[in-house]
């Protein structure tokens, strides 16, 4: 390996192959080594990317930026390719099948319009888990799925095929942060430059909030809405502040028993008790060296939980390890080794980089935990669900006759964040083994489910000899997607439905997963603890969510001896012995390749043509009414009624729901007037490529409360004028017809949860011009911009309860396109329905000039198509 030495022309030369690079240390010297590591990676992106003036400006602002750990100074961040899944990517998709329409229409050629970035989507969300607890569970559950989605995934497939660039992995290779992290992250790429190859850094952006996953391996990427990553497909570059970042001091290690989802937790519940909000998170100091690659990714994913944009770890010894633990090329490998170190960008735990602020960790300081009933960051010691519980005000008239008063309704090991890691998997099922061993089993009751990231967990699993010890204990694989961390865990069992209807329980959802929002896991369930796969199979064996596993027995043998948590529990040693026994590195091309064949798939009949020929009675699939060159802006001056009146931490699954469509829901009326079977009308998710559907099922979230009117059935809303409650898609319609404008008013945290386009596409369509809220977070922030919706954010001391909006009661807004800039004063006035009137003090949610110039042009497709007939005229 060498180096050439001058900035500008620095090469280095791997196994004979030599490549340039932007060699930060040569340009910068010591002022890039005070960054700390995210921006260091920006920094050789604007030095890349950037041209000019501009990318001296940008350069100036981040080298500044060590002066006062801030800054406003804005960079273009120009990443070299965007991850979707199935229920981003199906609206993005048939986003620009619709934009193709919409050229074609105005004369220009369809075919013109394809993304300029490669986009890989995988097909992970839709996956439900129907059959569990049965060695055949996963091929039912896949057979299902591809049954049910079939008209969307022909959809899926005419796009990969008729769109250059965009690759769609099929159902059953895994989730979208699992493939990243196994097959498609290189975390050092190579590219050719003018005619020469260069070195850079793997960067990425991705429509979901759990993207930042692949920080724990040194890949710099963040979740962003799906609109926005519209924009950086059709080649802009992702405008932002350069970041406040939050560097974490980790110290010591990890003691034994304590897993990576201690961790993960500990880390959830000490950033949110900061008020981390939107900030990057690198972790730093001596402790990051004692926790393995795995580790790290857990960490990572849960950024969206402890508020961050990013949880980077910078690359080191872990991190070529895991490559090449998962069968990436020795060259690669060297790649990554010499760039990074050459770069500075490898890891140094003695390193103490400037950070906007910092917070101190001692590993060695946690313990074993959980996180719950209802939110990630309400963290506990695994001992303590009975405390948290008792506290609910629960009490039903006469017990059950068998289930205790908090049965676990659902146990289920799922979701990328805590399935990825083969340590994680092999805990658990070395404490399902002791079980099986004791002839201890779940209850009946439970729906039990093991989801893995990646069908390579089955061959690992089968080389340990554990899936028949998972399987004793109902925890058979049930398929590689998201299953039930995203809402998708199919009907509870009937004691517990029956149950329910009796109000004789108040059950709980156990699951390894990230979310525990109520309704989030399944629609009849607001409560549930996270942690780590083996405490999951614990709990399912206790069958009682009250139960204190530090001093109680889970269960007893047959021959009545008490079985403690302690006796199960497996060794670092046990659990380390048995991964390194397990893994072989072709597990994760081979079952790749082999998920990647399915015939289910391939045999879908997918049109050929530029432009997708959209099925008049397809309830699946409408040419949505926003791809197309009518859309204008919102901004202007109007005075408008409030829709919904909403209280703090309204979710993106409050906003657009995910999960199974009520059978005798608004949404289901509509689809049976359509021709749907209302015994099968699937997932919410399912039908975002149908906007009639989505529109209606904005708002349908039966935990939400809408102040307009307390007590309103579930989606419904005032009608101001007329006094009518109607659903809110009816509402929104009266006033459209009526030529009223209406505005959302919403408290803290708006649009948590998620990155959901369709929560901001919902709000568009219902004709909501602007949302009035205390904060917002920061996809579903970007989100409503992209779709031309204006976020304006109260000053301090005003929220909807110092409003006190009554039924009557308008709101004026004065929001001119011309005078529109980041974080300008906005005129809005309280008229009260007496006549008086108050202003309020409200400032644009608006962050950078590509946000004002997303709503001048009434957001993301608007401007695409823009750009595209422009280039067509020139
Ligand atoms: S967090 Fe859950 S829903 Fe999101 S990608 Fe991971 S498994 Fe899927």
């Amino acid at each position: 390996m060498e180096n050439t030495d001058s900035p500008t022309e620095a090469r280095l030369t791997v196994d004979g192959a030599s490549y340039r690079y932007v060699d930060l240390p040569g340009l910068f010297g010591d002022a890039q080594r005070k960054l700390p590591v995210v921006l260091r990676l920006l920094l050789e992106n604007v030095v890349r990317n950037m041209e000019g003036e501009e990318r001296q400006q940008a350069v100036d602002g981040i080298l500044a930026w060590t002066a006062h750990a801030t800054s406003v100074a804005e960079i273009a961040f120009q990443p070299n390719r965007v991850l979707m899944h199935d229920t981003t990517s199906t609206p993005a998709l048939v986003d620009i099948a619709g934009m193709r329409d919409a050229l074609a229409e105005a004369g220009a050629d369809p075919a013109s319009l394809n993304p300029v970035l490669p986009v890989d989507s995988s097909v992970d969300h839709s996956l439900a888990v129907e059959y569990f607890a049965q060695k055949d569970a996963a091929p039912a559950n896949l057979k299902l799925e591809l049954q049910r989605n079939a008209e969307r995934y022909r959809f899926l497939r005419w796009a990969s095929k008729a769109l250059q660039g965009v690759r769609i992995h099929p159902p059953g290779t895994g989730i979208m942060h699992t493939i990243n992290l196994e097959q498609l992250a290189t975390v050092v790429t190579t590219q050719e430059r003018d005619g020469e190859p260069w070195a850079v850094p793997d960067t990425l952006i991705g429509t979901d909030s759990h993207t930042p996953m692949i920080n724990g391996i040194g890949v710099l990427g963040w979740g962003v809405g799906g609109l926005e990553a519209q924009t950086v497909m059709f080649g802009m570059p992702v405008m932002q502040r350069i970041p406040d970042v939050i560097g974490v001091r980790l110290t010591g290690a990890l003691r034994a028993g304590v897993l990576a989802t201690d961790l993960a937790l500990t880390v959830t519940q000490r950033l949110r008790a900061i008020g981390v909000s939107g900030e990057f998170v690198e972790f730093f100091g001596p402790g990051v060296a004692t926790l393995s690659a795995g580790d790290r990714s857990v960490v990572a994913n849960m950024a969206p939980e402890y508020g961050a944009s990013t949880g980077f770890f910078p690359v080191d010894q872990h991190t070529l390890d895991y490559l090449s633990a998962t069968n990436r090329t020795e060259h690669a490998i060297r790649l990554v080794e010499a760039f990074t170190q050459k770069t500075g960008l490898w890891f140094d735990p003695h390193a103490e980089p400037r950070y906007t602020r910092t917070i101190e960790i001692d590993l060695s300081s946690i313990g074993m935990h959980i996180a719950g009933p209802r939110r990630p960051q309400d963290l506990l010691d695994y001992s303590q669900t009975a405390h948290a519980l008792g506290k609910l005000d629960f009490h039903p008239a006469q017990a059950h006759p068998f289930m205790p008063k908090h049965p676990v309704a659902i146990a289920a090991i799922t979701s990328c964040t805590n399935t990825s890691d083969p340590a994680l998997l092999i805990a658990a099922g070395l404490l399902a083994r002791k079980a099986r061993a004791l002839g201890l089993s779940v209850p009946s009751w439970i729906k039990t489910s093991l989801g893995p990231g990646s069908p390579a967990a089955a061959a690992y699993l089968e080389r340990a000899n554990l899936i028949d010890d998972l399987s004793a204990v109902g925890f058979d694989i049930v398929g590689y997607g998201c299953t039930t961390c995203i809402g998708n865990s199919g009907p509870l069992t009937e004691p517990i439905r029956d149950a329910l209807a009796h109000k004789s329980v108040y059950p709980v959802a156990m699951l390894s997963g990230n979310r525990n929002f109520p309704g989030r896991i399944h629609p009849d369930l607001d409560l549930g603890f996270i942690m780590s796969p083996p405490l999951v199979i614990a709990f399912a064996l206790a069958g009682d969510a009250e139960i204190d596993l530090s001093q109680q027995p889970l269960q007893t043998t047959p021959d009545g001896k008490p079985v403690y948590l302690r006796d199960l529990w497996p060794t670092r040693e046990e659990v380390a012995a048995l991964v390194a026994q397990a893994a072989d590195p072709h597990d994760y091309p081979r079952a790749f390749a082999l998920a990647s064949e399915n015939p289910a798939w391939h045999g879908l009949d997918a049109p050929d043509s530029a432009r997708f020929p959209w099925n008049p009675a397809s309830t699946a699939l409408r040419r949505p009414p926003f791809a197309s060159t009518e859309q204008g802006s919102q901004l202007g001056a109007y005075s408008a009624y409030p829709l919904l009146v909403l209280g703090d931490d309204v979710t993106t699954d409050h906003i657009s729901p995910a999960s199974a469509i009520p059978k005798d829901s608004y949404v289901a009326d509509f689809l049976v007037s359509r021709g749907d079977d209302r015994d099968d009308l699937n997932v919410f998710a399912s039908r975002r490529g149908n906007w009639e559907v989505m529109v209606r099922a904005a708002f349908y979230n039966r935990t939400l409360v809408n102040r307009l009117r307390p007590g309103m059935p579930v989606a419904h809303t005032l009608h101001v004028p007329s006094g009518e409650v109607l659903p809110i898609f009816e509402a929104a319609r009266r006033y459209q017809q009526d030529g009223d404008a209406v505005v959302l008013v919403a408290g803290e945290r708006y649009g948590t949860g998620s990155s959901r386009d369709w929560a901001a596409k919902g709000q568009r369509l219902l004709g909501i011009r602007a949302v009035l809220a205390v904060s917002f977070e920061r996809i579903h922030r970007s989100n409503l911009i992209g779709m031309g919706i204006l976020p304006l954010r109260f000053a301090p001391g005003t929220n909807p309860d110092t409003l006190d909006l009554q039924p009557g009661d308008k709101l004026e807004v004065d929001a001119a396109a011309d005078t529109l800039s980041p974080r300008c004063k906005v005129a809005v006035r309280l008229v009260r329905a007496d006549g008086s009137v108050q202003p309020i003090d409200a400032t644009a949610a608006v962050e950078t000039q590509l946000e004002c110039r997303l709503l001048r042009s009434g957001g993301v497709i608007p401007l695409i198509l823009e750009k595209s007939l422009a280039t067509r005229a020139a």
